[in-house]
């Protein structure tokens, strides 16, 4: 099962929006549709693929790492070289090609912590686009290395002040603006939910990484055992799992947000939680982190990217056929894959990527030394610095927010009217 049965992923997945949105929804897939069949699109999108964004992205033997662990030979796709830092900019270039040929001209979307901002902003910035980005004003506050980012590529970001001001009031407003604004505006989604085509259309464009990964596995002639990933929304792991999904092997293990533990408003585990529920939120139908009465619950997670209450309707339906296996990671089993990785591999896990790192550590000694196991890096950790430094280096982490902030309070002015010669 790789493509929805009309929008429908087993029993989840659809469309369930307000009559104003159907038609954008249905012009988008026509026209996505239509795209994928296109040579010349094809062609643009490989192009740029490879000289923007940097494809294909290496596959790592992590030689020492398997050594250590003593079992299985560990390989890292990684994801995280990928220009912006993470696998999000293969579906934002994805998506805001697409509009251009619908002859869109601005691109709205929503973003949590802001990694999805960022890639749209970039691929807005190298297509010619006008780009404004949903945040809630919470994450706004929360997240502001991202806004800069957003605004240096040019994107207008939008404080949504509406609800708890995060996430899923960013989506709202976004669906609000291209509700009124269909003609000229394409909404670039950026995970594998929401209503169809989005499900569809995202594992489209991220299943670049599946493909380079079954070439590069297929020239090492790797006897493949499993494929782990971690999983917010699903879109790193569902491109990773495509070209697989229709073979019996290898095992496919998605990593959710364990978080600090199994209670409610502990983590983000929607398949494999005390609180996991179908329901329909935001457009489609799957599982979520629900209250009996249907309510998003909170979620927690260290890596922002993972913390959602929902997941990608094929996700739900490949979990519930046993073709994906689910399983989760805490956050402090994350943060110990970090170092793990940093220190055997000089590569720099995402707190998100971790989870699946954590997911490796403890499968491979259980594995013969003639199998492989790959994990995908979805991104690199640069970005987490205020996450594992306060946590690693509590002190000195501290000190040095101190003396920046008596750096700006004492003599920033002066320092700035230097370099602009004033
Ligand atoms: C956003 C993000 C994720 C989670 O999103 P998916 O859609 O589940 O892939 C994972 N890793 C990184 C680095 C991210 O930025």
């Amino acid at each position: 099962m790789t493509n929805s049965d009309k929008g429908f992923f087993d029993i989840y997945g659809g469309k369930y929006v307000a009559e104003v949105l159907r038609r954008p929804l249905d012009e988008l897939e026509e026209e996505f549709n239509k795209a994928i069949t296109d040579k010349s699109f094809l062609e643009e999108l490989s192009l740029i693929q490879r000289d923007y964004i940097g494809r294909e992205t290496p596959l790592l033997f992590a030689e020492r790492s398997t050594k250590i662990l003593g079992g299985a030979q560990i390989y890292i796709k990684l994801e995280g070289l990928a220009n912006t830092g993470a696998h999000k900019i293969n579906n934002a270039i994805g998506q805001c090609l697409l509009a251009k040929r619908m002859g869109k001209k601005r691109i709205i979307a929503e973003t949590g912590a802001g990694q999805h901002g960022v890639a749209t902003a970039a691929a807005c910035a190298k297509l010619g686009l006008e780009c404004t980005v949903y945040m809630g004003e919470v994450d706004v506050r929360r997240q502001q290395p991202n806004v800069s980012s957003m605004e240096m590529y040019g994107a207008k970001v939008h404080a949504v002040t509406s609800g708890s001001r995060t996430l899923k009031d960013a989506v709202n407003e976004a669906m609000r603006d291209w509700a009124s604004n269909p003609d000229d505006t394409h909404y670039c989604l950026g995970s594998a939910l929401g209503p169809a085509p989005f499900p569809d259309m995202v594992r489209y464009f991220q299943s670049v990484i599946g493909r380079e990964v079954k070439k590069q596995a297929e020239e090492r002639k790797l006897d493949l055992a499993a494929l782990i990933a971690c999983c917010g929304g699903g879109s790193n792991s569902i491109g990773f799992f495509t070209p697989f999904i229709d073979l019996p092997s290898p095992r496919l293990i998605a990593v959710e947000a364990g978080g600090i533990g199994p209670g409610i408003g502990e983590n983000a585990s929607r398949m494999t939680g005390n609180a996991s529920r179908e329901g329909i939120l935001q457009g489609y139908k799957s599982r979520f982190l629900l209250d009996e009465d249907g309510q998003a619950l909170p979620t927690r997670s260290i890596s922002a990217g993972l913390d959602y209450c929902g997941i990608g309707p094929q996700l739900a339906a490949l979990g519930k056929s046993g073709r994906i296996e689910f399983t989760s990671a805490l956050d402090k089993e994350a943060l110990d894959a970090v170092k793990f990785f940093a220190r055997n591999e000089g590569v720099l896990f995402a707190m998100e990527s971790a989870h699946a790192g954590a997911e490796a550590i403890k499968l491979a000694p259980k594995l013969p030394k003639d199998k492989a196991i790959i994990i995908n890096m979805s991104g690199r950790g640069d970005k987490d610095i205020f996450i594992t430094c306060p946590v690693f280096r509590p002190q000195e982490w501290k000190e040095f927010l101190i003396s920046e902030l008596e750096r700006l309070n004492e003599n920033l002015d002066i320092h700035n009217a230097k370099i602009m010669g004033e």
